[in-house]
């Protein structure tokens, strides 16, 4: 009588699943077909170098015709190209540089004007323009006066990763970027320049493996757009690859738990030291919520409270999240 009345229920949920869809199949659908969770939520769990972003935060193009023919918005982040701007005597504010760079340049009669003024340490500034072109006309113009207050440099920031997923052990790592040219259209602009193969990294499935690549911001944004790149008989995905880490064995970042120094381990899931989350006694227990060791951590010592019910490697973080900002701000994605 249980089990009948079980499959009652379930089927009946079914039912009002489908009649959900069917109203939900006459509006645009928001997401592709095939697409992952771990796409749908953005990033993967924080860790060890982890992939994310295959439908990332800023600026939007329309998916090509390739890969999907939903209309579908894909969004890739931007990178504005910048000047980083410093006094040539030193000031003891922001506000003294933001001074110094007004009276050092005129936008007037220009056509263009910086697009976004940020304060940088040590009293620098960072300027950003809507194009290359007008970044490099400010940089010659306070290059060439000789009664600048300022000096000019572009704002260098590191290329980008992407992650090839699923790659068959068959194919050996040092043919992909040949592969890659030969059997993807939409890289038909692109050269050798625009990727170097990193490291290979081992993939859930033992016959398959995940190759990082570094690339140029132009080949991130084909990347991204294309989704899923044909490689030989497969077409495994690509993701960006971040250079975010956190340890999952003491919780910190900037490394991982195989070159972790700490003595001390410590459970994402309760905070608790001497047992990793895997072990964690109170996981499965609904009564007891989660604990972020280092959001509480803050909280003993900064009068500004954080929320602490969330794992310490969930990007529902903000110490995490913030870090992770941080790391997305010194990349290049072009635009
Ligand atoms: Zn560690
Ligand atoms: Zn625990
Ligand atoms: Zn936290």
């Amino acid at each position: 009588m249980e089990l009948i009345k079980e499959l009652t229920t379930c089927i009946t949920e079914v039912r009002k699943l489908r009649e959900d869809l069917a109203t939900a199949s006459a509006c645009p659908p928001l997401i592709p077909t095939g697409t992952t969770y771990a796409q749908i939520t953005g990033r993967g769990t924080a860790g060890y170098g982890s992939s994310r972003r295959p439908l990332a935060s800023q600026g939007s193009f329309p998916l090509p015709p390739t890969t999907s023919t939903l209309p579908l918005q894909i969004k890739v982040p931007t990178t504005k190209p910048a000047l980083i701007i410093t006094t040539k005597t030193p000031v003891g504010t922001r506000q003294e540089t933001v001074e110094a760079f007004r009276k050092s340049i005129s936008f007037g009669g220009a056509k263009y004007a910086p697009s976004k003024v940020s304060a940088l340490a040590k009293n620098k500034l960072r300027v950003e323009f809507d194009s290359v072109r007008d970044c490099e006309d400010a940089l010659r113009r306070l290059q060439d006066s000789e009664a600048a207050q300022v000096t000019a440099e572009p704002s260098k920031k590191l290329k980008p990763m992407i992650i090839l997923k699923g790659i068959s052990e068959d194919m050996p790592a040092e043919d992909l970027v040949g592969v890659l040219f030969g059997q993807n259209i939409e890289f038909d602009d692109f050269s050798e320049e625009d990727i170097n193969f990193r490291f290979k990294r081992n993939n859930r499935n033992g016959k398959l493996y995940n190759a990082v690549f570094v690339v140029s911001p132009r080949l991130f944004r084909a990347a991204m757009l294309i989704g899923r790149i044909r490689l030989d008989h497969q077409r495994v995905y690509s993701e960006e690859f971040s250079p975010f880490l956190q340890c999952h064995s003491c919780l910190q970042f900037g490394h991982t738990r195989k070159h972790c120094r700490s003595e001390q381990i410590r459970c994402a899931h309760c905070a608790e030291p001497n047992h990793l989350e895997a072990d964690c006694p109170t996981k499965g227990d609904q009564q007891a919520p989660p604990k972020c060791h280092n959001c509480a951590a803050h909280n003993a010592r900064f009068p500004n409270k954080l929320n602490t019910q969330h794992r310490a490697t969930s990007n529902s973080c903000r110490i995490l999240s913030n870090i992770r900002a941080k790391i997305d701000n010194t990349i290049d994605y072009g635009q």
